[in-house]
């Protein structure tokens, strides 16, 4: 498979690259054979990170004997030194290996976030400090937030930076990849299928590929997906005038109502977790039902049901998005999937006592 250079990391690693979440949902067979395959095509890049249960897990034992030629990328939730340090020894653990490639901060979303990473002796400092002993070879930072992306690229800190794109959330194509090509800071594309909402395969990844740069990690759950992202990548790779059209109907159809999880529209006064909620659908395609359906999903909905429509989050929002009637489909659809759940569960559970 083509490689390129991760900014300055300095490292080659395959144009495509495994996103780990998804793998959470199968069983531990199938994660791992997912894993091997995506391997034997040629992908050297594999993402994983602390909190996706039991995929840092799953990726150690399907890379055993060939963690050498591979650039595992893993990431650390934790705002704290003491957290960071628990974290990263767990991670070297479950991965099953001497050093991570790439250690990232995750999810910040926020500059007091971005300041907690950064405080003096804080997570930052830790990371650092497990690169001089060799446990872990390069430092990135992953955000959904634009401003706080290009905080962290221009401050010099960071070798890598993980951001959503997508050719409906393509803003980082204008604002945020130009900067981190100007500081040679490797850029890491989350979210290439919109978090599940783009079934155009074909379309997306044309789309990703035309940036020389950028590695996209698609969350992989079956053979078939890396097999067809593969097989994209290595027929010509330019949009057909038929798929440009398509490009933009789906702009048209998906934008006037899609989250780009920027968080512009707060703060909520009912402290909704107005982004959460709103891509909801998307955690449910990726997550296994039982965690999906006892995550802090659910305190968001419940949260949600109970918007005072006072208007704030919609004069906030870039986008133009109708937040107050987005959140209460979202209510009514969590709640319908969530009545569906419960009758699955009480239905096993009376197949059990059975005798
Ligand atoms: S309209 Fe609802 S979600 Fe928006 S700020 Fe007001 S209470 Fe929060
Ligand atoms: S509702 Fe609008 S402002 Fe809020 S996260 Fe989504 S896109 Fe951003």
């Amino acid at each position: 498979m083509e490689k390129l250079r991760l900014g300055r990391t300095g490292m080659m690693v395959s144009k495509l690259g495994f996103g780990g979440i998804p793998i959470q949902r199968l069983s531990e067979k199938e994660a791992v054979a997912v894993v091997k395959r995506c391997l034997e095509l040629g992908v050297t890049y594999l993402d994983t990170a602390n909190g996706y249960t039991t995929s840092e897990e799953r990726i150690g034992q399907a890379v055993k004997g060939q963690r050498e030629k591979l650039f595992i990328a893993t990431k650390t939730g934790a705002r704290n030194r003491e957290g960071v340090q628990a974290h990263l020894k767990l991670s070297l653990q479950r991965l099953g290996v001497d050093y991570i490639d790439l250690y990232q901060f995750h999810g910040v979303s926020d500059f007091k976030n971005l300041d907690m990473v950064l405080e003096p002796d804080g997570p930052l400092a830790v990371a650092q400090e497990a690169k001089k002993a060799g446990l872990v070879r390069h430092i990135g930072i992953t955000s959904h937030q634009m401003d706080v992306a290009k905080k962290a690229v221009q401050s010099d800190l960071f070798e890598t930076i993980m951001f959503p794109f997508n050719f409906i959330t393509h803003e980082a194509a204008e604002e945020l990849l130009p900067l981190a090509r100007k500081h040679d800071v490797g850029f890491i594309a989350m979210k290439p299928l919109a978090g599940g909402m783009l079934d155009n395969a074909t379309i997306a990844f044309k789309y990703l590929f035309q940036f020389p740069d950028v590695v996209p990690i698609p969350g992989i759950e079956k053979i078939s997906e890396i097999e067809e992202i593969v097989g994209i990548l290595e027929k010509p790779r330019e949009m057909t005038t038929a798929e440009s059209r398509e490009m933009e109907r789906l702009r048209q159809e998906l934008g006037p109502r899609f989250c780009h999880r920027c968080d512009y529209c707060q703060p909520c006064t009912a402290e909704i977790p107005i982004s959460t909620v709103l891509t909801s659908r998307s955690f449910a395609k990726r997550l296994p039902p039982e965690r999906f359906f006892s995550s802090f999903i659910g305190t968001g909905i419940d949260r949600a049901a109970n918007c005072s429509e006072c208007g704030d989050c919609e004069t906030r929002c870039p986008y133009h998005l109708p937040i107050i009637e987005m959140l209460a489909e979202q209510v009514k659809w969590y709640r319908a999937e969530k009545k569906r759940y419960d009758k699955l569960v009480a239905s096993r559970g009376a197949n059990k006592s059975q005798p």
